[in-house]
């Protein structure tokens, strides 16, 4: 999943940073609104953390402009005032959720897991797909109830295949959900997790569209 978080407090962008790769996520930051709205115009994203005060363009303008061009990623506005009109207005403002500062990483990442299987039409924590499960809360895998060893990019490759199940997906989509802007990866790494899987899936379980990308075939 690739997210972007808009943060101008540079301790803060970082450590979120950290702790949310760490977690497993594809994340891009960037420190003021108006860089935020360009990345958002350009390039996509699966979820917006989103700072309210921010230097070029405020949270609460960012988010109105974002859902009036119907952009509908969720968006988990992250406020230092705790005071009950500011989150009413990021709520009725487009927001899915928010959290007051100081930020607890932990609770930040069940909150984006939880918005993002509502924004999947899911309501189980476990994404499945015959005898596969995926646990996002724990990053384990298992098929036909074995547990099933997976590195984490194998893990965070498979979950983006798996809840797009039927569509295809192209190799830069599957590159931005795993690495974002950062570590350009090499050529080939993105062959190299694929085989692992089907090492590890059986051979059919994710399908070549050559010159197109890959899919998981919808049960
Ligand atoms: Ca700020």
């Amino acid at each position: 999943m690739r997210l972007l978080l808009v943060e101008d407090d540079p301790h803060l962008g970082d450590g979120l940073t950290v702790g949310l790769r760490q977690a497993g996520l594809a994340v891009d930051w960037v420190k003021d609104g108006l860089a935020a709205e360009h990345a958002l115009k350009s390039e996509t994203f699966d979820l917006l953390v989103l700072d309210l005060g921010l230097p070029g363009l405020t949270g609460m303008a960012l988010l109105k402009g974002l859902r009036s061009r119907g952009q509908t990623l969720p968006v988990l506005i992250l406020t230092a005032r705790d005071t009950v009109s500011d989150k009413i207005a990021g709520l009725d403002g487009g927001a899915d959720d928010y959290l007051v500062k100081p930020v607890d990483l932990d609770e930040l990442t069940a909150r984006i897991r939880a918005l993002a299987r509502r924004a999947a039409g899911r309501a189980s924590p476990l994404l499945c797909h015959g005898p596969l499960a995926l646990d996002p809360a724990a990053h384990s895998a298992s098929l036909d109830g074995q547990p099933l060893e997976l590195s984490s990019r194998e893990f965070a490759l498979l979950f983006t295949l798996v809840e797009n199940a039927g569509r295809v997906m192209t190799r830069s989509q599957l590159e931005d959900s795993l690495y974002g802007w950062r570590d350009e990866p090499e050529s080939n790494v993105l062959e190299v997790h694929i085989h692992h899987l089907r090492r590890k899936l059986g051979a059919d379980f994710i399908r070549t569209l050559r010159g197109v990308g890959y899919t998981v075939p919808k049960l």
